[in-house]
């Protein structure tokens, strides 16, 4: 059985208490989500039903800054997974360094089976209805899976008619033209292209000889194949939820992008017209290609106990929010094969939400230099704080990032002390 995600995050959180000697009682802290809503939220569909679609918003740590953290609509989605993703943010904000704690939302629906308008409604009634836990000061949502600059927007929007004047800093994410910031709809993927140079750097593995295969094409995964290949690697694979393509050559990724994004409807890959040397495999066998790097940014758990021992590439950056379960992982690590951790490997969309909100706050906007230069250098100073940490304690990267962030969270908790 493929443990819970939030089981394996927890796992993580107690191995790494262990070996930092946390004090108990910082560690119960840290298990438990401060807050966690529940909601039910009812819109009216374009036939005149009435549906009801349950909503969450989980603000897992503010012990070092307002809670940040990105809204999932996904049929999938529930409470445990969302306070899986709560935890992660507080990790990543940590090991970034940016002055945030963690949260998540998620609907569970399927965004493919509403229409705009009830897309719409949809979220600006689920904006109202987390209004209560939410604030430029206290939460801060973002996009994730199947919610993009559209869905921020809108959120923005219901937020401000509530506060009665626009309320820019509510939401990162966000259209250019509505406060948003320049290289954020990028920063996620260049984040993944970032860090998979840098271990190929450390690894001392030629870029230009690299074979990548990558798993989801959404946001992360497509913009992260886009910029690695303009570094030289050949991406031979990607995939999405209705499969994968493959060309040992190397396929043409601004033209995927075109085919997939370029009309009114997101395009599904399996329905690409291919050409000679490209075929079709499914999301299973993409996994376990023989590739020097594997980046899964699609969804969590999908490298687990059952498949991870038939993994072939040296390295996996991990692109998506827990896509290794704790099980798959203890064997990744035994086959030594480099894994590039979630917190660390797709930090650059918190990054620039950060920047984000700073540009909102102080109605000042930056160019797309200063975005991703300043992207950069945070990103590059949170790589190596985790090698030199990994090799210093002679543990993975993972747990190497996970100590750093740890040490923070608690040592923010300590200077703090317990209210009341
Ligand atoms: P997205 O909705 O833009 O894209 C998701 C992609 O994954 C799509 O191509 C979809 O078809 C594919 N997919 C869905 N189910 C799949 C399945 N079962 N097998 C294979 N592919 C599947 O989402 P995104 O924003 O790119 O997020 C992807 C991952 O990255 C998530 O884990 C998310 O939490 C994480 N992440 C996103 C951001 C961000 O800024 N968007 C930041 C950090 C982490």
């Amino acid at each position: 059985m493929v443990q819970s995600f939030y089981g394996s995050v927890l796992e993580e959180i107690d191995e790494i208490a262990k070996r930092i000697n946390l004090d108990s009682g910082i560690h119960k802290m840290i298990r438990h989500p401060e807050r966690e809503l529940t909601v039910g939220i009812p819109i009216e569909r374009d036939n005149g039903d009435i549906e009801v679609f349950t909503g969450y918003r989980v603000q897992h740590s503010s012990a070092r800054g307002p809670c940040k953290g990105g809204i999932r609509y996904h049929p999938d989605t529930n409470l445990d997974e969302i306070r899986a993703l709560a935890t992660l943010m507080s990790f990543k904000c940590a090991v970034a360094n940016v002055p945030y704690g963690g949260a998540k939302g998620g609907i569970t629906c399927d965004p493919t089976k509403l229409s705009k308008k009830e897309l719409q409604k949809l979220t600006k009634r689920y904006a109202a209805m987390i209004l209560p836990i939410i604030g430029p000061r206290a939460d801060i949502p973002a996009p994730d899976v199947n919610t993009n600059e559209e869905t921020m927007g809108w959120f923005m929007d219901a937020v401000s008619m509530y506060e009665g004047s626009t309320v820019l800093d509510i939401v990162t994410g966000k259209p250019l033209d509505l406060g948003g910031s320049l290289g954020r709809r990028e920063a996620t993927g260049r984040g993944v292209m970032l860090t998979t140079i840098e271990i190929l750097k450390k690894l001392k593995k030629d870029v230009k000889k690299t074979r990548i295969a990558v798993q989801g094409f959404g946001n992360v995964g497509s913009i992260g194949a886009e910029l690695l290949m303009e570094k030289g690697c050949k991406i031979v694979a990607v995939s999405d939820v209705s499969g994968g393509l493959y060309n040992p050559d190397g396929l043409n990724i601004p033209d995927l992008i075109r085919y997939v994004y370029g009309g009114d409807k997101i395009q599904l890959l399996k329905n690409y017209p291919t050409e000679k040397n490209e075929s079709f495999i499914s999301n299973e066998e993409l996994l376990k290609l023989d590739v020097d790097v594997l980046i899964p940014a699609a969804l969590e758990n999908q490298i687990h106990s059952g498949n991870a021992d038939e993994i072939k590439a040296d390295v996996v950056v991990e692109g998506a929010n827990g896509p290794i379960t704790k099980k798959a992982d203890r064997i990744l690590n035994e086959k030594r094969i480099q894994i590039v951790p979630d917190i660390l490997a797709n930090s650059g969309g918190v990054v620039v939400s950060y920047f984000e909100w700073v540009q909102g706050i102080q109605s000042f906007f930056w160019t797309i230099e200063e975005v991703n230069r300043n992207l950069e250098t945070i990103m590059l100073k949170a790589f190596q704080d985790a090698w030199d940490t990994a090799h210093k304690e002679k543990v993975s990267m993972r747990d190497a990032a996970f100590m750093l962030a740890l040490r923070k969270i608690a040592h923010a908790v300590e200077l703090r002390g317990i209210f009341p």
